[in-house]
């Protein structure tokens, strides 16, 4: 205990003495993409949906923090950066938010106004659409909430056939997991059967009713356009969602340039930047899943992996870093990433 605590305040001591500021002149110039998916006013009332929300104080103290002590730069600008070496500002961060939840325009979008940040929205096109969850997030509603005492996980492979007890909360991650594992190779209709298939064997309400969310959790093709006109970057995030890396090759081409050009019909402009999703499994991207963001003629394609980027990477395989809401630690995982610490 008394170690944990000493060592956050000599986190705290050093994120305020400005040392790791000054230490990341001595190495080589580097960006940073910060990756974000739902901001939400109290994360504890959407955890047992999404479970990857940011509070919005956190977020606005995040926002205030990069306007005042780093560079805001787009990920067009980290792009070039990592393809020519462009010379890009001291300290330089790119904001990313995955998925297309409606939270980003009500809530942080408002933000990023206040402090002058611009940013990318990878748009996952189906759940826009529809206006339905992300599958993964209704995944994770259904085995959050049921009732039922045991899931079967039925795949389609009688022989991975098996029974998941549902007592405790490891019992129900390591179900949650699995069932993670077998929507993340599907795609489109498929994936929508087996989706439906598990929330009738553990009899709940799909998460994305209108009882239960009567405004929506994603955002409309209206928002999608209103912040491409208020200045931000629209990404493409596949059109359902699976590990591209996990599916046929014909499937991974569809998602990924599918999502392309059904984003470009709706926002009339080119959508140049794009975000692997990684709902399980790994890798999420391979060799031929760069070629395909390639010919799909993608400038960027952001990863899940942690890192900075640096001139001479490969702009379809840019890495990014986590957001925790805490801000000494979020500044300290910023500066140690300049460092070439990953975090
Ligand atoms: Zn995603």
């Amino acid at each position: 205990m008394l170690a944990s605590k000493s060592k956050r305040w000599f986190k705290k001591a050093l994120v305020r003495s400005n040392i790791l500021r000054a230490a990341s002149r001595l190495f080589a110039p580097s960006a940073v993409i910060l990756s974000y998916h739902s901001i939400v006013e109290d994360p504890r009332v959407t955890d047992p949906i999404l479970g990857i929300s940011r509070d919005r104080a956190s977020f606005e103290a995040h926002m205030q923090t990069l306007a005042r002590n780093f560079s805001p730069v787009t990920v067009e600008d980290v792009a070039q950066f990592a393809k020519s070496g462009r010379k890009l500002p001291p300290r330089a961060v790119a904001v990313t938010f995955d998925d297309g939840f409606a939270d980003n325009c009500e809530v942080a979008l408002p933000i990023l106004r206040r402090y002058g940040v611009p940013a990318t929205f990878y748009i996952m096109v189906d759940a826009v659409e529809n206006g339905i969850l992300p599958w993964y997030c209704r995944l994770r509603f259904a085995f959050n909430t049921t009732k039922k005492p045991e899931w079967r996980k039925l795949d389609g492979n009688a022989t991975e056939n098996r029974s998941y007890s549902l007592g405790s909360p490891e019992q129900r991650k390591a179900a949650l997991t699995a069932a993670w594992e077998v929507g993340a190779r599907l795609t489109g209709s498929v994936q929508q059967e087996f989706i439906a298939q598990v929330e009738k064997q553990l009899e709940v309400e799909a998460a994305g009713s209108p009882d239960y969310a009567p405004h929506g959790f994603m955002m409309t093709w209206e928002q999608v356009r209103a912040l491409k006109k208020a200045g931000h970057t629209i990404g493409a995030h596949t059109l359902s969602h699976p590990n591209v890396a996990q599916v046929s090759q014909d499937e991974a081409r569809s998602e990924i340039a599918g999502s392309k050009q059904r984003l470009e019909a709706e926002i009339g402009a080119p959508v140049d930047h794009f975000s692997y999703p990684h709902p399980a499994l790994n890798p999420q991207w391979s060799q031929q899943t760069l070629e395909i963001t390639r010919e799909a003629g993608f400038k960027s394609a952001a990863l899940t992996t942690c890192g900075p980027v640096r001139a001479g990477d490969e702009p379809l395989a840019l890495k990014r870093i986590y957001t925790p809401a805490d801000l000494n630690q979020f500044t300290w995982n910023l500066q140690c990433t300049f460092l070439g610490r990953s975090v």
